[in-house]
């Protein structure tokens, strides 16, 4: 019953959504690290049937895959370096177009900067498409410390499953639920890396702000305020409200 209450609710979701664009269809969903655009993005997915595209996550797969791109971009983030943005963006439109015409997807963690934001816009257009809806999840600072403290991730590079210490704790302590390796504290969840990454955050993300906000792209960003007083259910409760306006 539940099962069937779940695919109601996502069939009338797309029909919402989705289905009035007759076209493909992009969200871009924004925040600071530890903001939990993943966990949206991996609940919004199946519910909106788009697929979900990390960029961090297809840096990683690049590396594992040990490619010449994949060597060049582990050895710069050893060295405390950022991937480039002609790389992020080369494999971005990889995925982009891996995917069936008609569809769109939901971009997690892109655009991180304001060249991105451009490029991605230039991008679409060159296909005739644009970007259906921005959503930025504003936590405040405090928020954002006490989750990425507290964040410990699954050392097993093929899991790599988060948990967080106080809000979504493992059954036992240290071992993943998923595959039952250790979990640890990722070195950018460190605290100097957290305050380095914060402070990034801060500079890269406001002129992406100002991007968003400009006048011909009026109604295409939300900004949602949610604390880490609210549940996964209510954030995400937000903003599929957002999108439905
Ligand atoms: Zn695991």
């Amino acid at each position: 019953m539940k099962n069937h209450a779940f695919q109601a609710l996502c069939f009338a979701l797309r029909r919402w959504i989705i289905w009035p664009l007759r076209k493909p269809c992009h969200i871009v969903l924004l925040g600071g690290p530890g903001a939990g655009k993943g966990t949206i993005a991996s609940q919004l997915s199946p519910m909106l049937g788009l697929p979900h595209i990390s960029t961090g996550a297809l840096i990683r797969q690049e590396i594992a895959l040990q490619t010449p791109l994949g060597l060049s971009l582990k050895e710069r983030i050893a060295n405390g370096g950022l991937a480039p943005d002609d790389d992020v963006f080369d494999l971005l439109v990889k995925a982009l177009k891996s995917i069936p015409a008609g569809h769109g997807a939901i971009l997690d963690g892109f655009p991180r900067t304001l060249a991105q934001a451009q490029r991605l816009e230039q991008k679409l257009e060159s296909w005739g498409i644009g970007l259906q809806s921005v959503i930025w999840i504003e936590l405040a600072e405090p928020d954002l410390i006490e989750r990425l403290s507290l964040r410990r991730t699954c050392t097993n590079k093929d899991c790599g499953r988060s948990y967080h210490l106080k809000f979504d704790p493992p059954c036992v302590e240290s071992v993943c639920d998923a595959c039952g390796h250790a979990l640890a504290q990722r070195s950018d969840d460190h605290p100097d890396a957290i305050s380095n990454r914060l402070a990034l955050y801060k500079t890269e993300s406001m002129p992406i702000r100002q991007f968003y906000q400009a006048p011909d792209k009026e109604g295409l960003v939300s900004f949602l305020q949610p604390t880490n007083a609210n549940t996964k259910q209510e954030v995400l409760a937000m903003v599929l409200s957002a999108l439905s306006k």
